[in-house]
């Protein structure tokens, strides 16, 4: 462990921070977190803590959902500049214009959205648990945003019902083309292929499996496969390599780092934790709205 590593975690204690770490974050900032997981893990473990302050190490989306779940709580994102560009593509003004389209729909938001958004939703959904909340709406239409592409992976799953679908997607996971999965096939021939949801469906047809990122972890953990090809940001690549005993994971595509989640240091967190920046201040109003819709995501679950 570094001497910054060490400084974390003395300060962690002192202040009695609790520190969260998204898969995708580097290897050295998931070491000094108290838990590392999906959205869905770290919203769930945000909302039980019954510590103070929570270090969100991650993009602000994260933060933003920490904060609504804990509102007395300070709330830190380490790199302020870290957003999510999916989360960037869809305003309240894009939702309004769809629920005035369809106006029977329940609107489903993938957690991936900024708080504002999802003010004008119906429940937030994460990867892992949005084909569950979806066959738990009781209305047999679903507005689904901001993610085209996991909206239609759920549609799949779930055919009893109609959907409508924002233009939104992940920029780093939709650029995975399927010749892509080929080469890699021919590279390491019997790997099973793995991808996120986020993936599009010309990827998402070829794989093996199609999970959440802890699903993915949990798949690799599980198998009787040495080796698998991994189709998820390369921070996923990284921990099954670290955690996982006797298997090796290979990334998919150059193109699976989010430049985003790799804007948080191990430096951003020691100032997070030193300095108590950037602490996440959020309207009240957006936040009581905000908060309806994590709420009922984690009910489901
Ligand atoms: S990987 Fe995609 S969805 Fe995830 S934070 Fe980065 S841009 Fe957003």
């Amino acid at each position: 462990m570094t001497d910054i590593q060490k400084e974390i975690i003395r300060l962690k204690e002192e202040k009695n921070a609790l520190v969260l770490a998204h898969f995708y974050q580097t290897i050295d900032i998931q070491e000094v977190a108290d838990f590392v997981g999906d959205s869905f893990e770290l919203a769930k473990i945000a909302q039980r803590t019954e510590k103070p302050i929570i270090v969100l190490c991650g993009v602000r989306f994260m933060a933003e959902s920490a904060k609504i779940l804990n509102p007395d709580k300070i709330v830190l994102l380490p790199a302020s500049d870290a957003g999510c560009l999916m989360a960037d593509m869809i305003t309240p003004e894009d939702v309004i214009k769809m629920k005035e389209e369809h106006p029977k729909a329940a609107v489903m938001c993938y957690v991936n959205s900024t708080a504002e958004t999802k003010t004008y939703c119906d429940i937030c959904c994460t990867s892992s648990s949005a084909v569950k909340i979806a066959k738990s709406l009781e209305e047999d239409e679903i507005i689904f945003v901001p993610d085209r592409n996991l909206g239609a992976y759920v549609a799949e799953q779930v055919p009893e019902k109609k959907f409508y679908f924002y233009r939104g997607f992940c920029p780093i996971h939709n650029v995975v083309r399927a010749e892509e999965v080929e080469k890699a096939r021919k590279l390491h021939p019997g790997a099973p292929v793995i991808v996120h949801p986020e993936c599009n469906k010309e990827v998402r047809d070829t794989a093996d499996f199609i999970g959440s990122t802890s699903a993915i972890i949990k798949y690799v953990e599980e198998s009787v496969k040495k080796e698998f090809i991994i189709g998820t940001e390369i921070g996923v690549v990284e921990r099954i390599n670290k955690i996982v005993e006797g298997k090796t994971a290979y990334l998919l595509s150059h193109h699976l780092s989010c430049v985003n989640m790799k804007k948080t240091k191990i430096t951003d967190v020691l100032n997070a934790l030193q300095n108590m920046e950037e602490v996440i201040e959020l309207d009240e109003d957006v936040m009581n709205k905000a908060r309806v819709t994590l709420e009922r995501m984690v009910s489901v679950n």
